[in-house]
């Protein structure tokens, strides 16, 4: 689209998105922000630094990488029970080490893991690939990494045509949008997060892909087709309820730990 001096195209809903100000990232790089006019959408210049960012895929101050996976695990087990999925596939599409999708395995989720960006570490033999093309998947889950994506609206895109239903988790911006030295979500050390989205750019997606929304309007997301409970899924992942449902489901499931060790090292039983 035409932008005028001082716009860009926002990378979500490609309308007009207006300068903001400028944030150092990586203690260097002076960087444009700009704010869409549509959707809310706040986003990087086009980021010519992102080599640097990713010398390191997961970055240096990532500390709460495993506090965060056991909460994720605990959410997609959640979203699957309010779905009344609770035996279906779930792809982990930005799975990074793998943390996640082992997790869910244990718990006898039947997960499977992708990730361009990252080495799988510890999900090793469960990779979705041209081969799993024609098994069904109910539920894409991104985990931190819509804030990352160069393209969001493709890698969405993408996701749907993987699944009818796509969790996901970044952290909404408040209102009115934080000064860049205020939100610590900015990540100016690491530079790996190009783009924020606000309720009313979900909101915006939801629409395109014509899914329901349901968001607990800070951090998660989820973009179903068809009916799901708003206040089920809630209800369903406050985390004192996890350990009952874990034991529950567990007897129902039966964890993927063994079974998927004898897999991995060729033996039948
Ligand atoms: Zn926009």
């Amino acid at each position: 689209m035409n932008t005028g001096a001082n716009g860009i195209a926002c990378r979500v809903c490609h309308s007009q998105s207006e300068a903001l100000w400028t944030g150092t990232l990586l203690k260097r790089h002076a960087v444009r922000y700009f704010e869409c006019t549509s959707c809310g959408y706040i986003q990087t210049e086009s980021p010519y630094w992102l080599e640097e960012a990713y010398a390191d895929v997961i970055n240096a101050s990532d500390t709460g990488i495993m506090s965060r996976n056991l909460g994720n695990a605990r959410i997609v087990f959640a979203t699957l029970l309010a779905l009344g999925q609770m035996k279906a596939s779930v792809l982990d599409y930005a799975g990074g080490y793998g943390i996640l999708v082992r997790l869910l395995r244990d718990i006898g989720i039947d997960a499977l893991w992708s990730d361009r960006y990252c080495r799988n570490l510890l999900a090793r033999g469960f990779e979705f690939s041209e081969s799993s093309q024609g098994k069904a998947i109910t539920l894409v889950t991104a985990f931190e990494a819509l804030e990352h994506f160069v393209s969001p609206t493709e890698e969405l895109e993408t996701m749907f045509s993987i699944s009818p239903n796509v969790l996901l988790s970044t952290k909404l911006l408040p209102l009115n949008a934080p000064a860049f030295e205020d939100w610590w979500y900015y990540g100016a050390e690491h530079g790996q997060h190009i783009g924020f989205f606000r309720f009313q750019t979900l909101e915006f997606i939801a629409k395109k892909f014509s899914k329901v929304l349901i968001s607990d309007g800070d951090s998660y997301h989820l973009f179903v087709e068809g009916r799901c409970s708003d206040v089920k899924w809630r209800f369903l992942k406050k985390s004192r309820l996890f350990l009952p449902l874990l034991i529950w489901a567990s007897a129902r499931l039966g964890s993927r730990t063994w079974s998927d060790h004898l897999l991995q090292a060729g033996k039948t039983k």
